[in-house]
């Protein structure tokens, strides 16, 4: 999972969208560019590192004006990309918006992705030597439509290299990313150590932490709070053999109590969820504890934690016999035998509840449009893809008003219900 900001460039066919990616990359040949209207049939992406905004994913989609069975599939592909985005640039070909005046498609267009709240900057894509008009004209019809539409916009020659810096300085002086400083850890101060606990066993990457642990760590020191990464010992902490069970504890004990104790302070602890039943058990009440996974939903969510605390509660609370629950994968991974979405998690929620669901799956780019038929949605957490992907899916579950979670949570709960309501403590959550 990258932080970073999506824009999405969007409008009719041959309207100019894939010069555009290319003139915002940099890149001449990265999207063909071509007079077929329809050209681009699939979401053409790009990454770039755009200063002072930083990480950049740029999406090219097909024409939303295409009528056929692909113009349809293309459509929906284009919309998919506009909902996962923060911003879009709608594009239009300049001079066929004078010659015909119509921009009734640009206009539903606007209404939908304002109402999606993305921000939207409209470019009027003008090349120079297409039709006899002066720098007045142009004005004057660049006022007139930006009035039209009451959002900010910008005329340029896209097929002009020398523009770039033209179009990537409107961008910043425009684009305002409502949720760019929202914090993972709202009561964060910069008084009082975190201990993070980060067990590592055969399955754990070599030469690298994980996203999460990555992405706190990160947080931490931007905001001047000390981090101090622990390795519990999981095998011996969970041994049956008294003697290496307590050396364990004993070591991560005295570490709580010496930083406790010590001038700066401890604020809480956080641990990877596997070991949270013992952490659960060895740390005292009064400190703080929560997981990163905890964590990554408050940061996945923009801090919507709550609709999916409310959510893992509906487990035992509503749920039927025979209620069809969804198991969403954001990636495609190879499978275990013990996987945790097919077949650990189906088990823990029938062991849980003792009552049978029945569970459907869904892995990738697929996610159902028409979430009715669902009583409850668990979510992965989503580290492989873009935060923007899987708030999407969130306020689709909310819109239907479908129970949404996650793994992390239902895990949590399943485990020890307590232990859950402590585990959300550090966020803005109404316990
Ligand atoms: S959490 Fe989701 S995105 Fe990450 S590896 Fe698992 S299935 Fe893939």
């Amino acid at each position: 999972m990258i932080e970073r900001t999506n824009i999405a460039i969007i409008g009719r066919t041959n309207a100019g969208k894939s010069s555009l990616i290319n003139l915002l990359s940099g890149q001449k040949d990265f999207a063909i560019v071509d007079p077929t209207p329809g050209t681009t049939s699939d979401n053409v992406v790009t990454l770039m590192e755009i200063h002072s905004l930083g990480p950049v994913k740029i999406i090219d989609t097909a024409g939303i004006n295409e009528e056929s069975d692909l113009g349809e599939k293309k459509r929906k592909k284009a919309f998919i990309a506009l909902e996962e985005s923060d911003l879009c640039l709608l594009t239009f070909d300049f001079y066929e918006l004078i010659k015909t005046n119509n921009f009734e498609i640009e206009k539903e267009l606007l209404d939908y992705t304002l109402n999606k709240n993305k921000q939207v900057l409209l470019i009027f894509n003008l090349i120079k030597d297409k039709a006899n008009i002066d720098e007045s004209q142009i004005e004057h019809y660049r006022k007139r439509f930006e009035s039209e539409f009451d959002v900010p916009s910008l005329c340029l020659d896209i097929t002009d290299f020398t523009e770039q810096n033209k179009l990537i300085q409107f961008i910043l002086s425009n684009f305002k990313f409502p949720n760019k400083n929202f914090d993972i850890f709202p009561k964060l101060s910069s008084k009082g150590m975190v201990f993070l606990n980060i067990p590592m066993d055969e399955e754990t990457p070599e030469l690298r932490l994980l996203r999460p642990q990555e992405i706190v760590v990160e947080r931490l020191l931007r905001n001047f709070t000390i981090p101090v990464l622990y390795r519990m010992d999981l095998k011996s902490a969970r041994s049956k053999d008294e003697v290496s069970q307590n050396i364990e504890k004993e070591r991560f004990i005295n570490l709580i109590n010496n930083l406790k104790n010590s001038k700066e302070g401890l604020q809480f602890v956080i641990t990877d969820s596997q070991a949270f039943d013992v952490v659960g058990k060895w740390l005292p009440k009064d400190i703080t504890l929560t997981s990163f996974s905890i964590a990554m939903t408050n940061f996945m969510t923009y801090g919507n934690i709550d609709y999916l605390r409310d959510s893992t509660y509906k487990i035992d609370e509503l749920l039927k016999e025979e209620d069809l629950i969804l198991i969403a994968e954001a990636c495609n991974h190879n499978r275990q035998c013990d996987d945790i979405g097919t077949v650990q998690l189906p088990r823990l929620i029938q062991n849980l509840t003792n009552k049978k669901f029945r569970f459907e799956f869904s892995f990738g780019r697929t996610f159902p449009d028409d979430l009715g038929k669902y009583q409850m949605i668990i979510h992965c957490g989503s580290c492989m893809t873009d935060r923007q992907k899987y708030y999407r899916r969130l306020e689709m579950a909310i819109s239907q008003n479908i129970p949404f979670t996650n793994y992390g949570m239902v895990l949590s709960y399943c485990q020890n219900k307590e232990l859950l309501l402590r585990a959300l403590e550090p966020f803005n959550v109404g316990i």
